[in-house]
């Protein structure tokens, strides 16, 4: 198949040396030239340049700019494309996309690979980076269903595990397990850098091993990625943050009226569902039909 991406970053990237060891035919998009000649050399695009006119002829187009870029990129596309061409999104939010797009283009598929690192740029790219891991569809009653299929063909061949929701189930979500840890997180390095003891600072500084770097790996990533996020996804996020803040408000609680087992039942209960939370995800294949049935 011929695929175009449009911003070959760590997620365009690692789409196109995968589609590409697959043996299909990658014609990248990015904004700057330097980007276009790596992503040649790499071998990650058999051609790339600035100029989305280079997709007239592809089949499927994977958008994976920021989420602020993604709508006025389709509206850029538009003109060059054939109507028969697949248009889907890499998105980590769906709501702010999905209907608007569909509007632009009837072949329009939202889509959100559950799979990256907190780097960014084509230098972050992975070899193999969605195998094994979710892939969210978001379809609606207007997508069409022979795009959706394409969609799902195509990266079923990439060895995810594809999921289907509709795009606000999706984005309460990921609110959950992906945004909130995110601001979570930021703010967990935010109320230790300003500890107001310096030497206590200096010494948590020092003293920081395996458990500090584990929770604050998300906080610390991609600053422009997690703003998008707040923004676009601006009521899922309130919605999960204000129900955090009342378990966070509960644990102080008990921490203040000396209920040492209140806490310890909370921790052996989590102890146990985290695991099986977690594991879910990986045992998981194709799932939710029964909300894709239902849009
Ligand atoms: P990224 O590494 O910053 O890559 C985006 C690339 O797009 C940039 O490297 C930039 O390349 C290019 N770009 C920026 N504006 C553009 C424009 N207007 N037109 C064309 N190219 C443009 O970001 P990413 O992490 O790959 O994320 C891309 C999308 O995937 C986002 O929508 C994000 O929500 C989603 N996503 C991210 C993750 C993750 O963990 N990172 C996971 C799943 C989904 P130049 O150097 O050429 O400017």
């Amino acid at each position: 198949m011929k695929i175009g991406i449009v911003g070959i970053g760590l997620i365009g990237a690692s789409l196109g040396w995968d589609f590409r060891q697959m043996g299909h035919q990658v014609i990248g998009v990015s904004r700057q030239q330097a980007t276009c000649d790596i992503a040649e050399r790499e071998a990650i695009c058999d051609r790339a340049s600035c100029d989305l006119a280079s997709l007239k002829a592809t089949e499927m187009i994977f958008i994976c700019t920021p989420i602020a870029a993604i709508i006025p990129t389709i509206e850029l596309l538009i003109p060059h494309l054939h109507p028969d061409t697949i248009l889907t999104d890499a998105a980590s939010v769906k709501g702010a996309i999905v209907d608007r797009a569909t509007d632009l283009w009837a072949n329009f598929v939202g889509g959100h690979p559950m799979a990256g690192n907190s780097e960014s740029g084509i230098a972050a790219f992975e070899k193999g980076l969605f195998a094994e891991r979710p892939y969210v569809l978001t379809p609606t009653a207007q997508t069409a269903p022979v795009a959706l299929e394409r969609v799902a063909e195509l990266i079923r061949s990439l060895h995810c595990t594809i999921h289907y929701a509709t795009p606000a189930q999706h984005d309460l979500a990921v609110a959950w397990i992906s945004h909130l840890p995110i601001m979570v997180s930021a703010s967990l390095i935010d109320a230790c850098l300003h500890e107001s003891d310096p030497l206590i600072l200096d010494f948590a500084k020092k003293f920081a091993s395996t458990g500090f770097k584990d929770t604050s790996r998300v906080g610390g990533g991609n600053p422009e990625m997690g703003m998008m996020m707040a923004e676009y996804n601006r009521e899922a996020i309130l919605r999960s943050l204000y129900q955090y803040r009342d378990r966070l408000d509960s644990i102080i609680g008990s921490i203040e009226s000396k209920q040492w087992s209140e806490i310890k039942d909370l921790l052996s209960t989590n102890q146990s569902n985290r695991t099986n939370f977690i594991n879910c995800s990986s045992l998981e294949k194709d799932g939710d039909f029964t909300i894709r049935k239902n849009v």
